[in-house]
């Protein structure tokens, strides 16, 4: 065999199972038919954060007249962003390749696929290999409606050579909200489409509810409960949308964020004999193998939950348990996650209704407007969560919207991943005056949530 370790992806799973794997030892080859860093890096979680930040300033210029100064928000420069944007992928993109040259990995710029369950055509190459990781992530999709090709994805807002003045963004899952802070904050005229009466399904009622109101206040036109029906052209290159509630909006850019599917077409997975379950991700057991022992599925491709910090876990853990002579797993329990919209949500463990489900439950909700827009006007409210087992004092699910709220759930998560009780939480002394001492203050029980009632 050419190869111990053949890695077929070089994204967020691929680079770091690649790397750890060479690290303890062994003979690996990987294969990225795109970019190194692939989506996390190029067209997901980075250039999004940057965006966010560039769609930030301008509201920060306006809060700032509240505390005395005198700075006008001016126009803001599309192509500037872009640009600064791309030399720092660029120099991410350099960071990944040699971080796996460093560590001894053979590279191949080319796309891979499977001739039989131990070779693979990659580019020109066959090569062989006694084991095999796939981690080709995931794409964005569009729905089946007449003129889906007249409107972009989010692989596409990364390169646009001008901000759109209007845009429609249609689904509100993480990306959708995420996309209409940027493009509202940057002063295009905001539309978001979705089919829910409120943004984030899954996510913590409370915090869609509030996330609506400040997404209402931050100038995005919200249509709930309203599917897009069809797309057309105008002479002039403007979209119209006609959505399901009979209203038509004439727009610049038409944007899906409906959905993403697993990056499998292509693989000829059939020829190694990999199943797929019904979305068409790869299925695998708590060990990522797939149906076939000696071939492992990481990361989007499988599907769960799509995640960066969850592919470079299960890239790493499947490295070491191969070659580290480590075996372990990755558990999915407790994964804190944020979205970064304006303003952002922090979020770790059971939602209220999930609690409701698992057994009783005590809920601790507060709603205050953060000190920083007592001064500076601004119509926003951070909201904080926690949910509590009642009968065991552990701390079910912590949630947070207002600004920091990613930054200050990672602590959260780490308290609960240790099994923190309410009585732990109430122990601790806050910081002054932050918005996160709100977490180990909040006393007075809210609600009670599941079968019984419990008395507070
Ligand atoms: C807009 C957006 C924003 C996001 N924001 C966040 C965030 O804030 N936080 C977060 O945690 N996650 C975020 N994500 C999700 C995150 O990007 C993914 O969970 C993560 O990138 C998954 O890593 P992966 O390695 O499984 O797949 P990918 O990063 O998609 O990598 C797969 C790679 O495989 C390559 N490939 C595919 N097929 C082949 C083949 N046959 N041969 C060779 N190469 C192949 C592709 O080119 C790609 O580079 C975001 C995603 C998007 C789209």
């Amino acid at each position: 065999m050419d190869f111990d370790l053949f890695v077929i992806g070089g994204g967020s799973a691929g680079v770091r199972c690649g790397r750890i794997a060479a690290g303890h030892g062994a003979r690996v080859g990987i294969a990225e038919e795109r970019f190194w860093g692939g989506t996390c890096v190029n067209i997901g979680c980075v250039p999004k954060k940057f965006m966010v930040m560039a769609a930030e300033y301008g509201a920060a210029a306006e809060d700032a007249a509240g505390f005395g100064w005198n700075i006008a928000k001016g126009a803001h420069d599309w192509p500037t962003l872009i640009a600064a944007k791309d030399k720092e992928i660029a120099r991410l993109n350099g960071i990944y390749k040699r971080l796996l040259d460093q560590a001894g990995a053979r590279i191949f710029e080319a796309r891979a696929r499977f001739i039989d369950p131990h070779t693979l055509q990659v580019g020109d190459e066959r090569i062989t290999a006694e084991r095999i990781v796939i981690a080709t992530g995931g794409h964005p999709t569009r729905p089946d409606i007449p003129g889906a090709d007249l409107g972009i994805v989010s692989d596409d807002a990364f390169y646009l050579e001008k901000l759109p003045k209007r845009v429609a963004i249609i689904g509100s899952g993480y990306i959708g909200v995420e996309f209409a802070g940027i493009f509202a904050g940057l002063g295009a005229e905001t539309h978001l489409i979705y089919r829910q009466p409120m943004p984030l399904r899954g996510f913590d009622q409370d915090m869609r509810l509030g996330l609506a109101e400040c997404m209402q206040a931050f100038g995005i036109i919200l249509h709930p409960d309203t599917t897009p029906e069809s797309v057309t052209e105008q002479p002039d290159g403007t979209r119209t949308l006609a959505l399901s509630d009979l209203t038509v909006l004439d727009v610049d850019l038409v944007f899906f964020a409906t959905g993403r599917a697993p990056n499998v077409a292509g693989l000829n997975l059939q020829a190694a004999g990999v199943e797929l379950g019904k979305q068409g991700a790869i299925v695998v057991d708590a060990n990522l193998t797939t149906s076939v022992p000696h071939i492992f599925a990481i990361g989007d491709v499988t599907d769960r939950l799509n995640l960066t910090p969850v592919a470079t876990a299960e890239g790493h853990a499947v490295a070491d348990t191969l070659f580290g002579g480590k075996p372990r797993m990755v558990s999915l329990k407790n994964v804190p996650t944020a979205v970064f919209s304006i303003p952002p949500i922090g979020t770790v463990g059971m939602t209220e209704a999930e609690a409701a489900e698992h057994g009783p439950a005590k809920v601790f909700l507060t709603r205050f407007t953060p000190m920083r827009h007592n001064i500076s006007g601004r119509h926003r409210k951070t909201l904080m969560k926690l949910i509590v087992d009642a009968a065991t004092d552990k701390i079910l699910g912590a949630h947070m919207l207002g600004e920091d709220a990613p930054e200050i759930m990672q602590g959260l998560a780490i308290a609960m991943i240790a099994g923190a009780t309410k009585a732990d939480f109430d122990r601790t002394i806050g910081i002054h005056p932050t918005a996160a001492e709100e977490f180990v203050t909040l006393r007075t029980q809210t609600r009670v949530v599941g079968e019984a009632v419990v008395p507070g």
